[in-house]
């Protein structure tokens, strides 16, 4: 049996020539496949002996819904998603729940300018960055992009909602996934299928320079954000291991390169740790090292993580922080706290239920 769901059209009009059938039929999988449909049966414009030639080789992935968590005040949606590819049975809450170690979270959101959901690319995640939550399980597997596109399709499902915006900020790092994750991100674009605007769409990277090169070539207009957390080596290695292998200096030169070149504002993620990078010497070195960049920095009061021992700055801190950066000519916020009920928020995402 082959899972339709994360295929291109051109692999889908290849899938039809294999099963007999003109290329055309392909374009119209991707249709249906894309707007979230499962069911052959569906699929009104098929032939009905083809629905069954499709249902005897064929199925569409799709995801089971294992618990949904909402943050009232706000409208957040935490879904805890198995991927353990239940086939066309829609999504439905507590199906299955035998695979819960392939199980991702997704996170949803509204926003004055619409929906968005924060994504998973892995099962887990290898970067070890001492203050998230994501990669406590360890990590697990990578995933495809059908997968990646069953969270997106599955949550629409759910709340009845389109989702136009996505982040890919859920668990894991997106360029350890490069190919899986540009493979989703086209097909969302793909104008046959969602249509999603690449300006829609948010990759975070916690520094993987390769990467951030790689994507500057790729995905010019999709936009592109960097978790720094702190502007020095010595304090950056401290909480983000990654800073060993890619080091700050390399790192912002990748990120002049990447705004030269695509001339889009980059956003630089800071993660306010008490005590660990929120000191006013902190604030000097973003002033002296951001000061002059094509970019916004995005500040973010930590959540708290029981087992990692650190605790987010006070918000008032956090909005000086901001007010200073905006006095140097540093676009900054502090991110507005969704979900902050349900563990929804950055970092926290992980597999509480096992
Ligand atoms: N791996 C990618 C994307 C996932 S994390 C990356 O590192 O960018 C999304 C953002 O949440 C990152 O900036 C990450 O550093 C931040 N984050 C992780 N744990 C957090 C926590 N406990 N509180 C606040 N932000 C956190």
């Amino acid at each position: 049996m082959k899972n339709l769901l994360g295929l291109t059209i051109e692999e889908l009009k290849a899938f039809a020539v294999e099963i007999g059938e003109k290329p055309f039929r392909g374009k119209q999988l991707f249709v249906w496949i894309n707007r979230g449909v499962t069911d052959f049966d569906e699929m009104t414009d098929l032939p009905k002996l083809l629905r069954e030639v499709l249902k005897s080789t064929a199925y569409v992935g799709d995801t089971t819904i294992l618990n949904v968590q909402e943050d009232r005040k706000d409208g957040t949606r935490k879904f805890l998603f198995n991927l353990g590819g239940v086939f066309g049975a829609g999504a439905g809450i507590g199906k299955s729940a035998s695979t819960s170690n392939e199980a991702v979270e997704s996170v949803f959101m509204k926003y004055k300018y619409g929906n968005s959901l924060c994504v998973s690319s892995q099962i887990g995640c290898k970067m070890n960055c001492a203050f998230c939550a994501s990669a406590l399980g360890g990590f697990v597997r990578d995933l495809t992009a059908g997968e990646m596109l069953s969270q997106v399709y599955a949550a629409e499902k759910y709340t009845g909602e389109p989702i136009n915006h996505i982040v890919v900020m859920g668990m894991g790092e997106p360029f350890d996934n490069y190919d899986n994750v540009a493979k989703f991100l086209r097909i969302l674009h793909d104008p046959s299928g969602k249509n999603m605007s690449y300006r829609n769409m948010t990759v975070s990277t916690s520094g993987i320079i390769p990467g951030i090169r790689k994507f500057a070539e790729d995905f010019p207009q999709v936009n592109l954000a960097i978790s720094l957390h702190n502007l020095t080596d010595e304090g950056r290695s401290r909480i983000m291991p990654v800073n060993k292998k890619y080091p700050l200096a390399e790192l912002l030169q990748a990120a002049h390169e990447y705004t030269e070149k695509t001339s889009r504002r980059i956003t630089f993620e800071y993660t306010l740790i008490h005590g660990e990078n929120d000191s006013e010497s902190d604030l000097q070195r973003m002033k002296k090292k951001l000061g002059g960049m094509l970019c916004h920095v995005n500040l973010i009061p930590l959540n708290k993580v029981e087992e990692t021992g650190f605790t987010g700055s006070d918000r008032r801190h956090a909005e000086r922080f901001a007010a200073e950066l905006e006095r140097a000519g540093i676009s900054a916020t502090v991110r507005r706290e969704l979900g902050s009920e349900i563990d929804g928020a950055c970092g926290q995402l992980r597999l509480r239920n096992r």
